[in-house]
């Protein structure tokens, strides 16, 4: 239930590649919690994902969707602060 950030690369259930960027997720993505799982378990980098969340909430009719799978997700908190 809900969305998760990835920790480590052995927790991807689903692809193993952003479906925004076709880039491979690495270590560095899962060290600074740029990997985000949704429910449907496909998982994207997170600020890729942010961005297609924002331009696809513009529309009611894609409101809280997987981008990819079109599934419906959880709520997506925005995050202000970058890993430290
Ligand atoms: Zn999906």
């Amino acid at each position: 239930m809900g969305y998760k950030f990835i920790t480590s690369l052995n927790d991807l259930k689903f692809n193993t590649s952003c479906y925004i960027s076709n880039h491979k997720f690495n270590e560095a993505d899962c060290k600074s919690k740029n990997i985000i799982e949704l429910d449907c378990k496909h998982a994207f980098h997170y600020k890729l994902f942010m961005k297609s969340y924002i331009e696809l909430n513009k529309s009611m009719y894609t409101y809280l969707k997987c981008p990819y799978c079109m599934a419906d997700i959880s709520k997506i908190p925005f995050r202000i602060t970058i890993n430290k």
